[in-house]
C-alpha cells in the first residue's frame, strides 16, 4: 500500500486574476470510477493563464487549482476502476472526463460532450500534487517514460496532433504554425515532420527563430519584423501553404492567414484569443475554397496515438523545469510572450 498524505501543496487562486496562493490543502478523494494521481510533474499551458484570467466566456469552478498536463503515478481508485493498478503511470488531461453517451461521445468527438468535465477549469487540476481523473480518459503512460518530458504531450501534443489530422493536409504539403515557438508551436513542428509535412513556422524574436529550425521548420518567418507578411510566407512555401494551424493567441494573425493561404487550402483554429472572431474576405474564400475549422484537443484515440509518437522518439519537448510555487512568475513570462517551448513544473517544489 501507497501512503497517502492527508493534505498536500497546490497553486489556488479563489478569483480570477487575484493571487496565486501556494498552500497546503487536503489530498482529494478519488469517487468510485476515478484514480488518484500523484503527479510528478505538470506543464504550463497558456490555456492555464486564460482560466486565472477569466477572459474566456466559460466560467471556472472558483477557488481552482489550474493545470492539465500532469505525469504521475497512481496512489488510490475508486472501486469501479478496473483499467488501472497502483504504481502505473498516468496522465492527467484537459479533458478530465466525458459522459460516453451523448451524440458527441458515440461519435468519438468527446472533447464536444455538453456534459465535459475540464481538468484546472471545472475540476481541479494539476497544480496540486495528487489530482483526481476519471480512470477511462485519464492517459495511460508507460513504465519508465521520463514524466517531465512527457507532461506537455497531456495538452500540447494531443492538441496538435489533432490539429494536424484535421488540417487534412498530404504528405509533402507545407503546413504554417503561427506561435512556433511557444508550447504548443514547437510540438506541432514535430508532430507535422513525423507525418510528412513541410513546416513553416511564423513566430517572433531569434530564440524561436532558432528553436524552431532546430526543431525541422524549413523556414522562419517573424511576424514582428516581415514588411510583407503574406509575400513572406508565400515566397517561402512556393504558392502558400496547403494548411495553416493557429495556436498563437493572435485573431491578427487569423485573418491575414486567410490571404497567405493556397487555393482549397484548410485553416485550423486551435488558439483562443479572448473576444476575437475569425474574419475572411468572403470574395476570395469562395474562388480560392478555403476552409476554417476548429480543433479542440482530441478524444482518447487521439491521445493514444499522439503519446505513442512520442514513446517512438519522435517528439522531443523542449522544456524548463522549475518549481509548483514558481507558477506565478512562468505566467509573467507566458503574458509577454517569452517562452521558447513550455515551462513544466515539479510538484515536490
Ligand atoms: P504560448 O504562450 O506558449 O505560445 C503562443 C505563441 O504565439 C508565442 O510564442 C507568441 O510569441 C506567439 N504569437 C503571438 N502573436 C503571434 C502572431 N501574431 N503570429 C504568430 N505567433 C504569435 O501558448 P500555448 O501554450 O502554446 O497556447 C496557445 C493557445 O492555444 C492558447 O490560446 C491556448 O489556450 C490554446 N490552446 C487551445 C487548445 C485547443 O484544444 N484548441 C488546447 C491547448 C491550448
Ligand atoms: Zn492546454
Amino acid at each position: 500500500m501507497v501512503e497517502i498524505p492527508k493534505t498536500q501543496k497546490a497553486v489556488v487562486f479563489e478569483t480570477n486574476g487575484g493571487p496565486l496562493i501556494y498552500k497546503d490543502i487536503p489530498v482529494p478523494t478519488p469517487a468510485s470510477d476515478e484514480i488518484l494521481v500523484n503527479v510528478k510533474y505538470s506543464g504550463v499551458c497558456h490555456t492555464d493563464l486564460h482560466a486565472w484570467k477569466g477572459d474566456w466566456p466559460l466560467p471556472t469552478k472558483l477557488p481552482l487549482v489550474g493545470g492539465h498536463e500532469g505525469a504521475g503515478v497512481v496512489v488510490g481508485k475508486g472501486e469501479n476502476v478496473t483499467n488501472f493498478e497502483i504504481g502505473d503511470y498516468a496522465g492527467i488531461k484537459w479533458l478530465n472526463g466525458s459522459c460516453l453517451g451523448c451524440e458527441f461521445c458515440l461519435k468519438s468527438a468527446e472533447s464536444n460532450c455538453p456534459d465535459a468535465i475540464l481538468s484546472g477549469y471545472t475540476h481541479d487540476g494539476s497544480f496540486q500534487q495528487y489530482a483526481t481523473a476519471k480512470a477511462v480518459h485519464a492517459a495511460k503512460i508507460p513504465q519508465g517514460t521520463d514524466l517531465a518530458q512527457i507532461a506537455p504531450i497531456l495538452c500540447a501534443g494531443i492538441t496538435v496532433y489533432k490539429a494536424l489530422k484535421t488540417s487534412e493536409a498530404q504528405p509533402g504539403n507545407w503546413v504554417a504554425i503561427t506561435g512556433a515557438g511557444g508550447g504548443l508551436g514547437t510540438l506541432a513542428i514535430q508532430y507535422a515532420k513525423a507525418m510528412g509535412f513541410r513546416v513553416i513556422g511564423i513566430d517572433t524574436g531569434d530564440a524561436k527563430a532558432e528553436a524552431c529550425k532546430e526543431l525541422g521548420a524549413e523556414a522562419f518567418i517573424d511576424f514582428a519584423t516581415s514588411k510583407d507578411l503574406v509575400k513572406d510566407v508565400v515566397a517561402a512555401t512556393h504558392g502558400g501553404p496547403h494548411a495553416v494551424i493557429h495556436v498563437a493567441v493572435s485573431e491578427k494573425a487569423i485573418g491575414v492567414s486567410t490571404e497567405y493561404v493556397r487555393a482549397t487550402g484548410v485553416i485550423v483554429l486551435v488558439g483562443l484569443p479572448a473576444g476575437a472572431y475569425a474574419k475572411s474576405e468572403v470574395f476570395s474564400h469562395v474562388v480560392k475554397s478555403i476552409s476554417i475549422k476548429g480543433s479542440y484537443v482530441g478524444n482518447r484515440a487521439d491521445t493514444a496515438e499522439a503519446l505513442d509518437f512520442f514513446d517512438r522518439g519522435l517528439i522531443t519537448c523542449p522544456i524548463k523545469i522549475v518549481g509548483l510555487s514558481e507558477l506565478p512568475e512562468v505566467y509573467e513570462l507566458m503574458e509577454k510572450g517569452q517562452i521558447v517551448g513550455r515551462y513544466v513544473l515539479d510538484n515536490s517544489k
